[in-house]
């Protein structure tokens, strides 16, 4: 069993180093807040002052934290007090640029370095059902593959540095536009006299099938686990996703991408947010479709 060190105890982080401790790892940890850190003493494991105090002796790092800056602040850190051949995990979505400067920083040091965000949401952290997609050299991914394991289920290899980054956004852009798509489709059909039903069990098998129609349906009724079964309760809230889009975009821009369609779906989500709706599950983007009909 390893030392593991993890920074970053909210509400992806607590349950994931949770789920550390149960696999049997000296876990230590810390957050800035003192209730999460609380929270993790309670969940078994052992809490430092500072991160700094966290990573000594570690064998591994995991950071899940919000932002670029934050993960590039806590890395410059912890970095330079690891043992050189030891491992550090980042676990937050952040954009590509701060990733790969995250992995420079190790790779100066002697350090293995990965790129893991996570699709799953919280739910996903407190079962360990996380799917993780991963950016790094071979070495460092076979070298974290058994510590993500204790907290995925799914484990995916994208290639070098940064890589797992670019999947992620990838993939939830298709998802942001997907979700417009399929909430558009219903607000037409409920203009047209179509009911819901009919137009799930027609599209959940024809040529306009998605996970955002037959896994999370973004009408009552036709998939009962899906946030608007329940309010709009995320989930995976609206700002979250106004996040994610904007990763996409700055990506985009930076690269040299065309993502028309993208940047599109972030103005909606980014108006959505702006009318007070960011904490509403992402799905919920059907009610602000529908408030811009004549
Ligand atoms: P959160 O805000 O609940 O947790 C972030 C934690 O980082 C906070 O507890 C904060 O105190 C701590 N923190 C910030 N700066 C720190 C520092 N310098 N040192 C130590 N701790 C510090 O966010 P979350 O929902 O747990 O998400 C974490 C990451 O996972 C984000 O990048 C998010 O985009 C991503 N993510 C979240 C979800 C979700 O459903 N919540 C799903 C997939 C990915």
């Amino acid at each position: 069993m390893a030392h593991i060190a993890f920074i970053g105890l909210g509400n992806m982080g607590g349950p994931m180093a949770a789920n550390l401790v149960k696999a049997g790892h000296k876990v230590t940890a810390f957050d800035l807040v003192a209730a999460s850190r609380d929270q993790a003493k309670a969940d078994g494991a052992a809490i430092a002052e500072t991160s700094v105090a966290a990573v000594k002796g570690a064998d591994v790092v995991v950071t899940m934290l919000p932002a670029g800056k934050h993960v590039l602040s806590v890395w410059s850190e912890v970095v330079p007090v690891m043992a050189k051949g030891t491992l550090i995990i980042d676990c937050s979505t952040i954009d590509v640029e701060s990733a790969k400067q995250a992995h420079a920083l190790a790779a100066r040091a002697g350090i293995l370095s990965v790129d893991a965000p996570v699709s799953g949401g919280t739910g996903g952290a407190k079962g360990a059902t996380l799917t993780f997609m991963c950016g790094g050299e071979d070495k460092a991914f076979a070298a974290a593959r058994p510590v993500l394991e204790n907290m995925g289920k799914k484990i995916v290899h994208c290639g070098g540095a940064g890589a797992g980054q670019a999947a992620k956004i990838c993939n939830n852009m298709i998802l942001g536009i997907s979700m417009i798509a399929v909430g558009e489709a219903f607000a037409l059909a409920e203009k047209l006299g179509l009911s819901h039903q009919a137009l799930f069990d027609v599209s959940s098998t024809s040529s306009g099938q998605c996970w955002a129609l037959t896994s999370y349906c973004p009408v009552p009724g036709p998939v009962p686990a899906s946030p608007a079964n329940n309010g709009y309760k995320p989930g995976f809230a609206s700002n979250l996703m106004v996040k994610d889009l904007t990763l996409a975009q700055d990506a985009a821009n930076a690269a040299g991408a065309a993502t028309p369609l993208g940047k599109h779906a972030q103005e909606i989500y980014k108006a959505f947010d702006a009318a007070g709706h960011g904490g509403v599950d992402f799905s919920g983007i059907i009610q602000h479709v529908r408030s811009l009909a004549k």
